[in-house]
């Protein structure tokens, strides 16, 4: 059996967005799936719509998401350069083939591509002008995910425009063949050049790859296709925003392709054993950046408690001014906090919010937050208790304060909450985050003591 061969052929004319990582991502896994080769080629042909800046970003997202490609730019290969701009002559030589054998012609500068089969003029109605159709089957595309598909091709079509330079349909095709393409897996928007690409295959004489068009992905909310410019859809954010990357493959890969049964969370070596492009639906899939923050809830959870820390750092250094004072505390306590922090957080974005009053002094008192607590029973007299109970606390675990405090209500003839809230609104100024007796723990008796008295003064 020859060796699959797949390629990802973005064009870098804007950002690299989740449906291009998850055609690139569906490619890698059925080459390692299958033991072939992925080709990374970029498809820039279009020298005013492609920078450098956007090559970088998708050289960056592939190799963040662990997606390492076997041939293509910077990694070279037998049927390089993986560069569209740097393989005009290729394209020349394809062209000058189907003038030979009369499967193309020019007119008005530009090179068309000539349909087989008699010709006729038709006036169209929605182009008001007259066209030229040719009297032809449809072509057939034998879809591995969509099954049988036909389409009438029945209007030649330009492949090199009148300023000589090749259109997308030319060096798609023409890249394919020549880097032994075996498996074209691209999006579902694609289905209306297949068949135009078939025929060139055909009037190549090459083999026809397999064709796989994977479902569109659909926006969050409301109907249609996810864009660009959709809230969520960029790559990049997700990284820079501290996500870990193989939450988001694992997610991605969950777009449009299930494992046959309903797990959702798998480690990446069991999703290539099992990635086949049977397995891909042909419904389309929706786009829910709620369960993507869930999956990178349920990885960072997994992660060693001392590599999240270091990642947690990385995070607060990225964040310059917004992550100084947590940085500046001295690594103890900051590995504490962290920890603590570790099974709370969705993702490393909700860090230095989620911790801010464990690093500043003058954290904020959540007006609404306060009212409520004030109002219900006498919590002015409990943290007057809990000020003068403080250095009685053993503060060794959570469950030493917790005895501790238990102790002071029990001598009250209160209970362990009736402290908590107050307790919780004086040291944190909100009514939400980790457990009190962890926040006690970790804050230690100095600091704890003095935020009750403090806060005890402000009301
Ligand atoms: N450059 C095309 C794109 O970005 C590639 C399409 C294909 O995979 O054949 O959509």
């Amino acid at each position: 059996m020859t060796q699959v061969r797949v390629r990802f052929a973005p064009s870098p004319t804007g950002f690299f967005h989740i449906g291009s990582a998850r055609t690139a991502l569906f490619n890698w896994l059925y080459a390692r799936h299958t033991g072939g080769v992925f080709v990374l080629r970029i498809e820039d042909t279009d020298k005013e719509r492609n920078s450098d800046e956007f090559l970088n970003v998708i050289y960056n997202s592939l190799t963040w998401l662990g997606m390492d490609w076997d041939e293509g730019p910077q990694k070279g290969g037998e049927f390089g350069p993986y560069r569209q701009s740097e393989r005009s002559e290729i394209y020349q030589g394809y062209m000058q083939k189907l003038l030979d054998t009369g499967r193309a012609y020019e007119q008005d500068g530009a090179v068309w591509f000539k349909h087989l089969g008699e010709r006729y003029d038709v006036f169209d109605d929605h182009r008001k002008k007259n066209v030229t159709k040719v009297k032809t089957e449809p072509t057939v595309i034998e879809d591995r995910i969509r099954g049988r598909v036909e389409r009438l091709e029945d209007e030649d079509f330009v492949i090199v425009r009148s300023d000589g330079s090749p259109t997308f349909h030319l060096v798609n095709v023409v890249d394919d063949i020549e880097m032994r393409i075996t498996h074209v897996i691209r999006g579902e928007d694609h289905l209306s050049n297949t068949s135009k690409h078939v025929e060139l295959f055909k009037a190549f004489g090459a083999p026809l790859p397999e064709f796989a068009h994977i479902p569109l992905i659909l926006k969050q909310n409301g109907p249609g296709k996810m864009s660009k410019r959709d809230e969520g859809a960029l790559v990049e954010d997700y990284q820079s925003r501290g996500y870990l990357p193989e939450a988001l493959v694992n997610f991605l890969t969950l777009l449009g392709w299930n494992p046959g049964d309903d797990r959702e969370k798998m480690p990446i070596e069991e999703i290539i054993t099992l990635f086949d492009l049977p397995g891909v639906n042909q419904s389309n899939a929706r786009f829910d950046e709620k369960k993507l923050a869930n999956m990178n809830m349920h990885y960072l959870l997994e992660l060693p408690s001392e590599q999240f820390v270091v990642m947690a750092r990385g995070y607060f250094e990225s964040q310059g001014e917004k992550g100084a004072t947590a940085l500046a505390t001295d690594e103890a306590y900051f590995r504490e906090v962290m920890q603590l922090s570790q099974p709370k957080i969705k993702s490393f974005e909700e860090l230095p919010d989620y911790t801010c009053y464990f690093f500043s002094k003058d954290y904020p008192i959540i007006e609404k937050v306060k009212t409520k607590v004030l109002k219900k029973g006498e919590p002015k007299a409990r943290l007057e208790e809990l000020i003068a109970f403080v250095p009685n606390i053993d503060f060794l675990t959570d469950e030493s304060i917790e005895d501790g405090i238990k102790a002071l209500a029990e001598s009250k003839e209160m209970g362990f909450g009736n402290y908590q809230s107050i307790a919780r609104l004086a040291l944190t100024g909100t009514n939400a985050g980790p457990s009190i007796t962890a926040i006690i723990r970790v804050l230690g008796r100095d600091r704890v003591q003095k935020r009750l008295a403090r806060f005890l003064q402000s009301i």
